[in-house]
């Protein structure tokens, strides 16, 4: 991959170029990282990149000259131009994933007041790394170098940042190192045990406390039932055990606020799925029926498993495909890599979103099935690598 960064302040990544992570995927050639100063392309006498806005205002913005004409210069068929601002997409770990797989980045950096509107026209996507105003987009354009590099392929231990947090919209697990026991604060038993299929799911537990007690909003509504055909709609949501909920607003024109007793009902099909705590205060636009109370409906346990159960049998079938595929591929050790880590997180998205509508028994099954693959297709591959000639090495995986 190779990352260029536009920028009136190329020494601010000397530092951020010359140490750790970064500078040894550079070195090892895993990632190019140039910076342009476009002050290089400006035209006139002074070398001048920015002006006074039109209209009057505070401050000065960048011009086009000098940003077009670097770019130009730089981009090839496959870059992608990034611009950064704070009216961008706001950056996430699931974008770095994006970025991570491009050939060619180019990153603008901002500065002062901003840059001219018309900057914005030969960009393919524009990123903000937060709500907040920082003086120049080199900081953001450290935080999307850094988070991508780390991503690319034998950059660091690839299976390591499957754990990382926001991977299947879980965060980390909690590590320790030596001392067993620091100040009284013991590490936990399992830790010590050697035992590693109890250690992974001691983590994989741990991963889904931290996130509901810290992020809930990563694990919501993960569960598609749409998928399957079944339409959302506002008026239904999926009630298990709650005799009666909080509504703050039913009609649109009037807003009322008090208790209403849930009527349940056996026909409905529920799509939004909530867990009890999350639908306290939840503003429910809903149908008034003629006794004044919101229309809820309800949906058996039984019905969203049974969906859940097939939406997963259809990914680990994928799963199944993909291990064929890479068997049966010349491209050894990154296709090998690639699908062993699309196995884990396929793991660990069923513990962490599914789990709770599949039931332990059919988890499990599923979780043994995914084994089974992983182990299989570690067998062959060895084999194939070690023993076979080249021409005998077709094989097929099966669910
Ligand atoms: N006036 C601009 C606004 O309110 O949108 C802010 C300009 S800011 C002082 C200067 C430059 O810093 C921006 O053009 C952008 O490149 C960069 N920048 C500042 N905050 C950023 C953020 N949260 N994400 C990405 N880039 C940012």
């Amino acid at each position: 991959m190779k990352i260029d960064i536009l920028t009136l302040f190329p020494e601010m990544f000397e530092g951020f170029k010359n140490e750790s992570i970064i500078k040894r995927a550079i070195e090892s050639k895993k990632v190019e990282i140039n910076t342009c100063n476009f002050r290089d392309f400006a035209k006139n006498k002074h070398k001048k990149v920015d002006d006074t806005p039109y209209g009057g205002g505070q401050g000065m913005v960048l011009m086009c000259q000098p940003v077009f004409d670097a770019v130009e210069h730089l981009k090839k068929e496959n870059s992608k131009v990034i611009l950064l601002t704070p009216q961008g997409k706001t950056y996430n770990q699931e974008k770095a994933y994006e970025l991570s797989k491009e050939e060619h980045l180019i990153l603008i950096c901002g500065h002062y007041e901003g840059f001219d509107e018309r900057i914005r026209s030969i960009c393919d996507e524009e990123i903000s790394i937060g709500d907040y105003v920082l003086t120049g987009g080199e900081i953001p354009s450290m935080v999307i170098t850094d988070s991508v590099v780390r991503l690319l392929p034998k950059v660091i231990d690839d299976a390591s940042h499957l754990n990382d947090s926001f991977n299947n919209n879980l965060l980390d697990y909690p590590t320790y190192t030596k001392p067993r026991n620091y100040k009284g604060m013991k590490v936990p038993d399992v830790l010590l045990s050697g035992d590693h299929a109890k250690i992974n799911k001691w983590r994989l537990d741990k991963q889904l406390k931290i996130t509901m007690e810290k992020r809930p909003d990563l694990l919501k509504g993960k569960i598609s039932l749409e998928k399957d055909g079944i339409k959302k709609s506002k008026n239904k949501i999926y009630l298990d055990d709650i005799k009666d909920i909080k509504v703050t607003e039913i009609l649109p024109k009037k807003k009322k606020t008090g208790k209403y007793k849930i009527e349940k009902t056996t026909k409905a099909i529920a799509v939004t799925v909530f867990k009890p705590n999350q639908i306290k205060g939840y503003k429910l636009k809903g149908k008034n029926n003629n006794k004044g109370l919101a229309k809820i409906l309800i949906v058996k346990n039984e019905f969203i498993s049974k969906i859940a159960y097939k939406n997963v049998l259809k990914k680990v079938d994928v799963l199944a495909r993909r291990f064929n595929a890479a068997l049966n591929s010349d491209e050894d050790d990154d296709d090998t890599s690639r699908v062993l880590g699309e196995a884990e997180m396929l793991r660990q998205m069923i513990i962490s979103m599914y789990a709770n509508y599949l039931g332990a028994k059919k988890l499990d099954e599923i979780i043994n099935n995914i084994n089974r693959l992983v182990n299989e297709f570690v067998k062959n591959k060895t084999m194939k690598n070690s023993l076979l000639p080249k021409e005998n090495t077709k094989s097929t995986m099966r669910m």
